[in-house]
C-alpha cells in the first residue's frame, strides 16, 4: 500500500470529522453503523453520508455490503488520521519517498516547511496476523481479538518512550520529534543499515563500540532485544546509531539473559562472516550490571506499566497466531486483508493511550459552533 498524501488535499473538514467519527466508533465497533457515525460526526443535512462515500471513494474506510451494515477504517484512513494530526502541528508539511518496509512497519522520509527533513515510521502489527486469524478462526471463537489499531498504537508509543529516554541519557538514537497514534517522526539518521556495508576500516573498534552498547544499555536495564546489522546504522565516520524499539526488554526479565546473549551472539556471528573478524572478548550478562533505571522517563513518555503488560500478551497472542499458521504468504495487498480481516467479528478491546482523538474532534466541534455563531 501507498501512502499518497494528495489525497489529503482533497478531503474536507467533514470528511476528517467523519473519518474521526469512525475511529471513535471503533473503540465498540468492528464496523460502525452510518447512523452512529451521522450521530458522532454530527454534520449538518446528511452531510455524514455524503463524506462515508468520499472516503470510502479514497479507501480511507473499508465496507463490505454483502456482510455488514457499517464502516472501518483501513490502513491508510488510519495513517491520514495521523498524518493530519501531525501536519496541524507543524511537525511535518511533505511525505517523501519511502525508504524501508519491514514487516512491521512502513518508513517515509518527510519535511517540514523549513524543508528539514525527518523520518516517519508507521507502525503496522497485526498486518501479517488476519490471514491467520482466518485459519485459526475456531481457536478465536471464544476470546476477543486484538485490534491492529491499538497494537500499533501502543508499539510506537513504546517506541517512542524508549527513544525519548535513550536520546535524553546521550545514547546514539534517532531524536524522537514527535508521535500520534500509529506514528512517530524522528531525526534522519544519515548513514546506512550494517547490512549494506561490505568492509570496515576499524572492524574491531566498530565491534567494540557495539559490545559497550550493549553493556551500556544493561546498565540502565535493557535489552535491545533486535540488536543486529539491519537495527544498525553506520555513517562514513564509521559512527553507529541503534534504531527500532518497540521490542525492548528489561534486563529484570525472566529470559533476560537469553536475551542479552542473543543480542552479543548476533553481532559476533555477523561480524565474523561478514568482516571475517572474530570476536574474541564479549560480555556476559553477569558482567552487565543495572546501575540506573530508564522506568520513569519512559513512563513520563505515557508508556506506563499497564500498557508494557498489555502490549507484551498481546503482541505474544499475534506471536503465537504467526506461529501455528501454515500458511507464510505475507503479502501486504490491502484490499486482501481487509476482505480477511472483515471476516473477524471479534469485537475491539482497547484502552485509551491518549484523548488526542478526542480532543480533535472536541476542537473541529468548536470550530464549528464558531462559525456558526459568525453565520448568526
Ligand atoms: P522495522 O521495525 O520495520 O524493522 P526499522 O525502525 O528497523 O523498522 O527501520 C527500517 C529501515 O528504515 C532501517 O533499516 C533503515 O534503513 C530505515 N530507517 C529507520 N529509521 C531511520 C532513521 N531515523 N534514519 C534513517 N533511516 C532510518
Ligand atoms: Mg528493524
Amino acid at each position: 500500500m501507498k501512502l499518497d498524501p494528495k489525497a489529503l488535499r482533497y478531503l474536507s473538514k467533514d470528511d476528517f470529522r467523519t473519518l474521526v467519527a469512525v475511529e471513535m466508533g471503533m473503540k465498540n465497533h468492528e464496523f460502525v453503523p452510518v447512523s452512529l457515525i451521522c450521530n458522532i460526526a454530527n454534520l449538518k443535512f446528511g452531510g455524514g453520508k455524503k463524506a462515508i462515500q468520499n472516503l470510502h471513494k479514497f479507501k480511507l474506510l473499508f465496507h463490505d455490503a454483502r456482510k455488514y451494515d457499517g464502516y472501518k477504517l483501513t490502513y491508510l484512513g488510519y495513517d491520514f488520521l495521523a498524518l493530519k494530526t501531525l501536519v496541524s502541528r507543524d511537525v511535518i508539511s511533505y511525505v517523501g519517498n519511502q525508504i524501508g518496509v519491514g514487516k512491521e512497519s512502513d518508513i517515509y522520509v518527510v519535511a517540514n516547511d523549513n524543508n528539514e527533513e525527518f523520518v516517519l515510521k508507521l507502525h503496522r502489527l497485526g498486518r501479517t496476523s488476519f490471514k491467520t486469524i482466518k485459519n485459526n478462526r475456531d481457536y478465536l471463537k471464544h476470546r476477543k481479538s486484538a485490534s491492529w489499531l491499538y497494537l500499533s498504537r501502543l508499539s510506537a508509543l513504546k517506541e517512542y518512550a524508549y527513544m525519548k529516554a535513550l536520546y535524553d541519557n546521550g545514547f546514539p538514537v534517532p531524536q524522537p520529534i514527535d508521535y500520534n497514534r500509529h506514528c512517530i517522526v524522528m531525526s534522519r539518521v544519515r548513514g546506512y543499515p550494517m547490512t549494506q556495508i561490505m568492509e570496515l576500516r576499524h572492524p574491531s573498534k566498530v565491534y567494540s563500540d557495539l559490545m559497550n552498547l550493549i553493556v551500556r544499555l544493561a546498565s540502565y536495564g535493557l535489552i535491545h532485544g533486535d540488536f543486529n546489522e539491519f537495527n544498525i546504522l553506520i555513517n562514513d565516520e564509521e559512527e553507529l546509531t541503534l534504531i527500532d524499539f518497540p521490542q525492548m526488554v528489561s534486563t529484570s526479565h525472566l529470559n533476560a539473559e537469553m536475551y542479552f546473549d542473543r543480542d552479543v551472539q548476533c553481532i559476533r556471528t555477523y561480524f565474523e562472516k561478514r568482516f571475517n573478524f572474530i570476536g574474541e572478548k564479549y560480555p556476559k550478562f553477569s558482567d552487565a550490571v543495572k546501575q540506573y533505571d530508564l522506568d520513569v522517563q519512559v513512563n513520563a513518555s505515557g508508556f506506563t506499566r499497564e500498557f508494557e503488560k498489555d502490549f507484551e500478551t498481546l503482541n505474544q497472542e499475534q506471536n503465537e497466531l504467526d506461529f501455528s499458521s501454515d500458511d507464510d504468504n505475507n503479502d501486504s495487498d490491502s484490499e486482501d486483508e481487509e476482505e480477511v480481516e472483515g471476516q473477524e467479528k471479534e469485537i475491539v478491546d482497547e484502552k485509551e493511550i491518549n484523548n488526542d482523538q478526542d480532543k480533535e474532534q472536541e476542537s473541529s466541534q468548536e470550530e464549528d459552533e464558531d462559525e456558526e455563531d459568525e453565520d448568526q
